[in-house]
């Protein structure tokens, strides 16, 4: 039998990670190695929302080259992972057997929320990768279903890879360097954050707006955090932070897994 795969939340930082070296992008190349090797990837990528949640079904998918202003060469890239429709299937009906309504995408391709993080974890895009969107209007109780729904994937080897940002205040983003200081209120936060996923505090994490300092100062808008509970939803123990470090000042590399 194989080994359960832990469930990861990353943060994917800009696209422009593929070619700027710093810590954030060497903790993605090496975590890889940490892992046993999965069967299939299924990313839960911010960059990816609709109303309700949908897998993507298709054999081979292409790539969302969904960003703007970077260097012409990351509208290049490629990332040639086979799809996997046949896991795509079972994943929706797990879903409606948890009662949640869900539905298969079958030409959506693969996002760069998704795709970004996977070439610097799995060069080689010989690992099959399916993506579920996330709800920005839904409860990050709701994302935690999800992942609650999706927790025994685990045990065959899927690798339930949540890719958002621990972080992610874009009105404060333009203008800093890369390597501008954190603000006061993203650090706190981003401590709050890594506090209560190793105090398995899951009552203040999924009442986040409530809870943490400054949670809508670093989360204007929802859709990054949330593939946070999805991580935390097909987790059972308390989180392990597995890397932190800071772009652009406001952006948090924060990454996390869950056992
Ligand atoms: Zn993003």
């Amino acid at each position: 039998m194989k080994r359960r795969l832990p469930t990861l939340f990353i943060s994917h930082g800009a696209p422009s990670i593929l070619y700027e070296q710093g810590a954030a992008r060497d903790f993605l190349t090496g975590v890889a190695s940490t892992l046993e090797r999965p069967q299939a990837i299924l990313c839960i990528s911010a960059h990816w929302t609709s109303a309700s949640p949908l897998v993507t079904g298709a054999a081979a998918p292409s790539l969302i080259y969904d960003f703007g202003g970077f260097s012409d060469e990351l509208y290049r890239a490629v990332y040639p992972a086979p799809g996997a429709p046949e896991l795509a299937g079972r994943i929706v009906t797990l879903l409606k057997e948890h009662g949640v309504e869900a539905g298969m995408e079958a030409h959506r391709g693969l996002d760069h929320g998704a795709w970004v993080p996977l070439t610097l974890m799995y060069p080689e895009a010989d690992i099959p990768v399916l993506q579920l969107s996330v709800q920005p209007h839904r409860s990050p109780e709701h994302h935690r279903a999800l992942g609650q729904a999706l927790q025994s994937l685990r045990d065959e080897g899927v690798l339930i890879l949540a890719s958002g940002s621990a972080t992610h205040n874009l009105r404060d983003f333009f203008g800093r360097a890369i390597d501008a200081p954190p603000p006061e209120y993203v650090t706190v936060f981003d401590e709050w954050l890594k506090d209560s996923i190793e105090k398995n505090d899951r009552a203040a994490l999924l009442n986040y707006l409530d809870t943490a300092p400054h949670a809508a100062a670093n989360h204007p808008t929802p859709e990054h955090l949330l593939p946070l509970f999805t991580a935390l939803g097909a987790g059972e123990t308390a989180g392990r932070i597995l890397h932190r470090s800071y772009t652009f000042g406001v952006i948090s590399m924060a990454a996390y897994a869950w056992d």
